[in-house]
């Protein structure tokens, strides 16, 4: 792809969108970036730009700015349907996004990773597994650091191991991973994708360009997932953690076992006893991380000492602290319902559930039976408070909280020796927090700081 002296147009001034401008101007590029914040507010970011030579459209965009590029780079928090882009849309200029920019100058193999929930996890675990067996290791993508900062570490032995969320995706031409995961599809980002369909459409992205040389690997246990095999031209391998598959990863009397092909002998990898990682859900994404090791020939004694040696990563299920015999949970990143379902299904029963932030159009009466077998009083938080409390009364004792605060110290107040106090919102956390990490660590902080 030939971009010196094009004139490229990147939109969104976060972090994927700085690096693909800084390496649009290595090209050689002519390069515009417009964002809708203010110069104020973009102070920090501005000057290294315009030092590379890369003109700043701040506080709202030009139409003019926008028709007169050759390419047009949109970052994945800006929607699709903003009306500037929608317009160069329709006028036929190329619009496509970092990760598609990125991977057309990737050197070496891409493992890309995409679902509702579990990305992150998996991502590093699969990352992990290839880095332990000396295998030239790059992790990237929605998982913090933009592909296009792994090009220069990139040869064609590299194993590129790419967190992909269904924004990245929609903004693919060409991409092409190697190997692609699906762990799961349940509704998320309505808000922004306004339909499942759409949703759905876009996930079913990451295997479009995919050919019988590649593989996709599919959970069998998740009804939507499982018509992506028809609609791929891949090898479809299936992970289950409740039934036997016939060709990929599942469990047979407490191990991990592996059949490379239909009608093969399975090979046992690891007992489930060794994966340190709490609930079910955990386990769908080992046995996802696995199919995507032995595909890549990883010996099965390698991935289970990278297994056995791998910890719930920062706010997905993290175990904070035990004060007077009640266990605090952190899984700040349970950002939807369905991740919120799998956190308290982690847990036998007596719960002290907080649930609450920013609503994602979500439908939290789908959490009924879970919180009448298993949670013994809901803490409602944020914004969406007032609408979780109208889906969920007369099906579990719930206390208005307000804050965080106030609900870890009713909660605590609450909660007696054997129970589990567990932040797993199902909302996002943009109306009382920067984020969910920045929320996960004033939970940790507030149990840190309960008297023990
Ligand atoms: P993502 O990167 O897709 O958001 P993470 O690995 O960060 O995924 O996990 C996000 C949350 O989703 C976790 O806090 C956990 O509650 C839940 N989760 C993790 N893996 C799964 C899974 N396979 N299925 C459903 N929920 C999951």
């Amino acid at each position: 792809m030939e971009l010196k002296n094009k004139r490229v147009l990147v939109v969104g001034l976060g972090k994927s969108g700085i690096s693909a401008a800084m390496f649009l101007r290595g090209l050689g590029a002519r390069v515009t970036v417009s964002d809708t914040r203010s110069a104020i507010a973009l102070a920090e970011q501005i000057p290294a730009l315009l030092d590379a030579g890369v003109m700043v459209e701040s506080g709202g965009h030009g139409l003019l700015t926008f028709r007169r590029q050759d390419l047009i780079v949109v970052s994945p928090g800006v929607p699709l349907d903003t009306p500037e882009v929608k317009q160069v849309i329709g006028y036929g200029l190329p619009v496509i996004g970092e990760l598609e920019l990125a991977t057309r100058f990737l050197k070496g193999q891409i493992v890309a990773v995409t679902g509702s929930n579990g990305k992150t996890t998996t991502t590093s675990l699969i990352g992990k597994i290839f880095a332990d067996a000396g295998r030239a290791t790059q992790v990237g993508g929605n998982i913090g650091l933009p592909v296009i900062e792994l090009i220069a570490g990139s040869t064609d032995e590299t194993m590129n191991v790419l967190e992909v969320s269904s924004f990245q995706l929609e903004t693919t031409e060409d991409f092409h991973p190697k190997t692609a995961v699906i762990l799961n599809i349940t509704p998320d980002h309505l808000d922004r994708h306004h339909s499942f369909e759409k949703y759905v459409d876009a996930k079913e992205k990451i295997f479009a360009n995919q050919t019988a040389e590649d593989a996709l690997i599919l959970n069998a246990d998740d009804p939507t997932t499982q018509m992506c095999a028809g609609k791929a031209k891949s090898r479809v391998y299936w992970f289950s953690a409740t039934k036997i598959v016939r060709q990929g990863a599942f469990l047979r009397d407490g191990v991990v076992c592996w059949v490379e092909k239909e009608g093969g002998k399975s090979k046992p990898i690891l007992p489930v006893a060794e994966i340190h990682l709490k609930g079910t859900h955990n386990v769908e994404n080992v046995l996802a991380a696995v199919c995507a090791a032995r595909l890549a020939g990883t010996p099965a004694e390698q991935i289970r000492k990278a297994v056995a040696g791998f910890k719930a990563v920062e706010h997905r299920l993290e175990y904070v602290r035990t004060v007077k015999g009640v266990e605090y949970f952190n899984d700040s990143k349970a950002t939807n319902v369905d991740a919120a379902m799998k956190a308290v299904e982690s847990f036998a029963g007596c719960v002290h559930l907080i649930l609450g932030g920013k609503d994602k159009d979500s439908d939290y009466t789908q959490m009924h039976q879970l919180l009448g077998e298993r949670v013994k009083t809901v803490y409602t938080v944020g914004s969406a408070a007032e609408k979780i409390e109208r889906q969920l009364l007369g099906v579990v004792k719930i206390v208005s909280a307000g804050t965080l605060a106030t609900a870890v110290a009713k909660a605590s107040a609450g909660a007696l020796a054997g129970d589990v106090v567990l932040l797993a919102p199902a909302c996002s956390s943009f109306d009382q927090f920067d984020n969910y990490e920045h929320r996960g660590r004033v939970f940790r902080q507030l149990v840190m700081d309960l008297p023990g």
